[in-house]
This record gives structure tokens, C-alpha cells and sequence, in this order.
């Protein structure tokens, strides 16, 4: 795995092919006490210092609802990795992983996700517990946690299908 960019003995990298645009847009920042990547957790704990999720305008109005909830899922781009490494090392020991086998913050498409304790709301900006990126991580999405989510929608015929 790579932390400030090094590539590491045995690891792997691959020509990166162009990006295609996927329309992606950044909604916020997020601050943490973290400016170094090898001072943040390798991943963020729910009694973890809180952390503020800020939201650029207009996407403030769309947390409406979102205070019932206890846990959130946060969804970010880890916009300081290399993107290229297929095979990393993890232990530094020229043993080496595939990238899809690992939740390293280096991958094609580096998006974190963390599901994260909702600590509060003040206007465009929520308290969470729970991540692990550096100070000023753009943000891509935040979504109710799985887990305590009930569709709202009324269902539909693929919610009743079952295997094979
Ligand atoms: N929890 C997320 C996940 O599992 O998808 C991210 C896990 S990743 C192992 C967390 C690490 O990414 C941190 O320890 C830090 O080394 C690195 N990191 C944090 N913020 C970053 C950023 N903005 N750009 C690049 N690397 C970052």
C-alpha cells in the first residue's frame, strides 16, 4: 500500500488509462484534525474525535430529515493517492495484495467510505464520529447507514426476489 506515494518492493503499477467524466461533483469539505496522511486512522472509530462535515450551498437543504438519524454513511475522494497501484504491499514486505482486496486509500478510483456516528447539525454543517481522512477530503455523497434505513418508497417487484 502507498502512503505519501512511494511504491513499495514488489508492488505493481499500471499505465492509468484517460479519465472518463463521470459527471462527479464535489459537495463539501471535511474537516479533521488530520493534515498528515500517516497521522489519520487507517480507519475512523466510532468514539473517534468529531469531525465537520461541510456542505457548499446549495446542498444544505438537502439534510433535511437526515437528524433521525444515529449513524451515517460518508462517501469521500481521497484526492491525495496515486491511483495506480494494482498489486500493493500493505506489510512493506514484498508481499503483495490485489488493490480490490483491500481498503487501501490507493485505487483506480480512490473514494472512501466510512459509516460514521451522527453527532449533530448547525446549519450547512454536520458533527459526525467515525472518519479517518485528512483536513479539507472532498466530499461525494452522505447517506442515512444501511442498516438503520427503511425504504420510504412504496416496493417494488424486485424487493420479493429471491435466488437462485
Ligand atoms: N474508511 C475509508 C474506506 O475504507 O474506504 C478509507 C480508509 S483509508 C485506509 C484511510 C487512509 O487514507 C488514512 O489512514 C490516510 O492514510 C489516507 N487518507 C486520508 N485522507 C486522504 C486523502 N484526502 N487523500 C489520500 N489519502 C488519504
Amino acid at each position: 500500500m502507498v502512503r505519501r506515494n512511494e511504491i513499495r518492493e514488489g508492488e505493481v503499477a499500471v499505465a492509468m488509462p484517460p479519465a472518463e467524466d463521470a459527471g462527479l461533483v464535489f459537495i463539501g469539505r471535511i474537516r479533521t484534525p488530520w493534515t498528515d496522511r500517516l497521522a489519520c486512522p487507517r480507519q475512523g472509530r466510532l468514539d473517534g474525535p468529531v469531525c465537520r462535515i461541510e456542505f457548499d450551498e446549495p446542498w444544505a437543504g438537502g439534510l433535511a430529515g437526515l437528524s433521525g438519524y444515529d449513524k451515517v454513511e460518508v462517501l469521500y475522494w481521497l484526492d491525495q493517492s496515486r491511483r495506480d497501484i494494482l498489486l500493493q504491499s500493505p506489510k512493506s514486505d514484498g508481499t503483495t495484495r490485489g488493490v480490490f482486496s483491500l481498503r487501501s486509500p490507493v485505487r483506480p478510483n480512490p473514494i472512501g467510505t466510512s459509516v460514521a456516528a451522527l453527532v449533530g447539525i448547525e446549519g450547512s454543517t454536520v458533527l459526525v464520529r467515525g472518519l479517518d481522512c485528512l483536513d479539507g477530503t472532498p466530499l461525494i455523497d452522505l447517506k442515512p447507514d444501511r442498516c438503520s434505513f427503511t425504504p420510504l418508497a412504496p416496493a417494488q417487484p424486485g424487493d420479493f426476489e429471491t435466488g437462485p
